[in-house]
C-alpha cells in the first residue's frame, strides 16, 4: 500500500524535469510561481480557469498569493463543460484588455485547452477555425503570444503538456483540433494539493481518460518506441495509484493525507504520460467516446470507460502481442491478453464507473448516430486494425448489451 512507498509529495520535495515541457513538480510547488513569473517581468497576468475551480477555497488562495506577491491579476472563469468556441473569444477578449503578459491555464482539460488557445488569438488574425489543424490555408503562427503555464486540477488530459486544443463549434458540436508546437505550455506546476478537492467520480472519470490515452497510445500503428516506453510505465503508475486515489477520494474528501497527496501526484504524472505518449496516436475508443459526447454528452471520460471493454477486446484479437506485454509489465497471472481484459474489467468496477451505455442512460435508438460521428473522428484511423461501420456498430451494441449482466 501506499505507506510503504516513498512520500515524494510530501511539502518540501520539489522534483524538476524538461519532459517535454519544462514541470515543477511537488506538493505545494505552486508557490513558485509568482516569483518565477516576476524574475521574468511578466507583471500581467490573466488567470484561465473554470467556473467550478473558481468557486473553491483553493482557488481564490491561489489568486490571492499572484495577488498580494504584486502581480497585475485578471481572472476569466467563463469556461463549463466541454469547450466551445464562444469561450475562446471571450476570453480572448478578457486578455487583450488586460493586456497580458502571462497566461495560466488552470483547472481540468478544457480550462487548459480554452487558455492555450486564447494565447494563441491575442494577436493571431481571423477566426479560431481558421487555425484547424490540417487547413492548408491556416494562418501562419508567427506573432507574439503570452508565456503560458498550464496548472492541471485533475489528471486526465494532461492537455498541459500537449501541443493541440480540442474546441467545439457552438451550434454544430463539431470538434475542431487546433494544432501547434507553440501551444506548449512553457512551464507546467503540477501540485498535487491542488487536485485533493476532485470529487470521487471526477477522480474516477479522469483517471480512466488517462489509462485510455496509455493504452492507446501503446496500441497505435507506426513505430515510436518512445512513446511506446512512457505509456507502459504510464500504464504500471496508472494501475497501482488509480485504485488507491479513487479510495482516498472516497474516504478523505479532500483531506491532505501524505497518501493522498502522493496517489494524486503519481496520477497527474500518469496523465502527463498519457498525453507525451498519445503523439504517436490513439484508437477505436476514442472515436467511440468523442461520438458519446457529441451525441449523448457525456463525460469524456466515462464515455471512454464505458467503451474500454469491447474496443480493448475487439483489438486484442488483431495485436495479442502488445496485450501480452501490457499484461506482463502489470505482472498479471497468465500474461495473456484475457488477463489484460479481466484487470480493466475489474479496474472499472473498483472505480465505481458507468459499466455500460445503459448504465449512463444511452440506448439502442442512438447507435446510428454515434456510428456516423464515430467513423469520422480522427483518431481510429491510427488504431492498431482498420475500423469499418460495422465494426463501430457491433463496439457500440456489445457496450450496450452488457448492461443486463449486471447485477
Ligand atoms: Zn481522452
Amino acid at each position: 500500500m501506499a505507506k510503504k512507498a516513498p512520500l515524494i509529495t510530501q511539502k518540501g520535495s520539489v522534483y524538476g524535469y524538461n519532459y517535454p515541457t519544462r514541470v515543477r513538480f511537488g506538493a505545494g510547488v505552486r508557490a513558485e510561481l509568482p516569483g518565477v513569473l516576476k524574475s521574468k517581468g511578466l507583471n500581467k497576468v490573466l488567470i484561465v480557469t473554470d467556473k467550478g475551480f473558481a468557486g473553491l477555497p483553493v482557488f481564490q488562495q491561489f489568486e490571492s498569493e499572484l495577488k498580494s506577491a504584486g502581480l497585475d491579476v485578471k481572472t476569466f472563469s467563463g469556461i463549463w463543460g466541454n469547450p466551445v468556441k464562444s469561450q475562446v473569444t471571450a476570453g480572448t477578449q478578457a486578455a487583450k484588455a488586460h493586456g497580458t503578459q502571462a497566461l495560466i491555464a488552470i483547472g481540468g482539460g478544457a480550462a487548459l485547452d480554452v487558455g492555450k488557445v486564447i494565447a494563441l488569438m491575442m494577436n493571431h488574425p481571423g477566426d479560431l477555425f481558421d487555425y484547424e489543424d490540417g487547413n492548408p490555408s491556416a494562418p501562419p503562427v508567427d506573432k507574439a503570444m503570452p508565456f503560458i503555464v498550464g496548472i492541471p486540477t485533475t489528471a486526465g488530459t494532461g492537455s498541459e503538456v500537449g501541443r493541440s486544443s480540442v474546441v467545439s463549434d457552438d451550434q454544430t458540436h463539431r470538434k475542431v483540433i487546433i494544432f501547434d508546437p507553440r501551444l506548449l505550455p512553457q512551464l507546467v506546476i503540477a501540485d498535487p494539493e491542488l487536485s485533493l478537492g476532485l470529487p470521487p467520480l471526477m477522480t474516477a472519470a479522469t483517471g480512466i481518460d488517462a489509462l485510455t490515452h496509455l493504452v492507446e497510445a501503446y496500441l497505435a500503428k507506426g513505430f515510436h518506441p518512445m512513446a511506446d516506453g512512457i505509456a507502459l510505465e504510464g500504464i504500471k503508475l496508472t494501475a497501482k495509484w488509480l485504485p488507491i486515489t479513487y479510495q482516498h477520494a472516497k474516504k478523505n474528501l479532500g483531506k491532505a493525507t501524505p497518501e493522498h497527496i502522493e496517489a494524486r501526484g503519481m496520477m497527474l504524472n500518469a496523465a502527463m504520460m498519457g498525453a507525451a505518449a498519445f503523439q504517436k496516436g490513439l484508437g477505436v475508443n476514442h472515436s467511440c467516446a468523442h461520438a458519446l459526447s457529441t451525441v449523448a454528452d457525456l463525460h469524456h471520460g466515462t464515455a471512454n470507460g464505458i467503451m474500454l471493454d469491447a474496443c480493448m477486446a475487439h483489438n486484442a484479437k488483431a495485436v495479442p502481442e502488445r496485450f501480452k506485454e501490457m499484461a506482463h509489465a502489470l505482472r498479471l497471472p497468465g500474461g495473456k491478453p484475457a488477463a489484460f481484459l479481466k484487470w480493466v474489467a475489474k479496474l472499472k468496477k473498483q472505480l465505481e464507473l458507468p459499466l455500460t451505455l445503459a448504465d449512463a442512460n444511452v440506448d439502442a435508438s442512438k447507435i446510428p448516430a454515434l456510428v456516423d460521428v464515430a467513423e469520422k473522428d480522427v483518431c481510429h484511423p491510427s488504431n492498431p486494425v482498420a475500423i469499418t461501420r460495422k465494426d463501430f456498430e457491433k463496439l457500440f451494441k456489445a457496450s450496450l448489451g452488457k448492461a443486463k449482466k449486471r447485477k
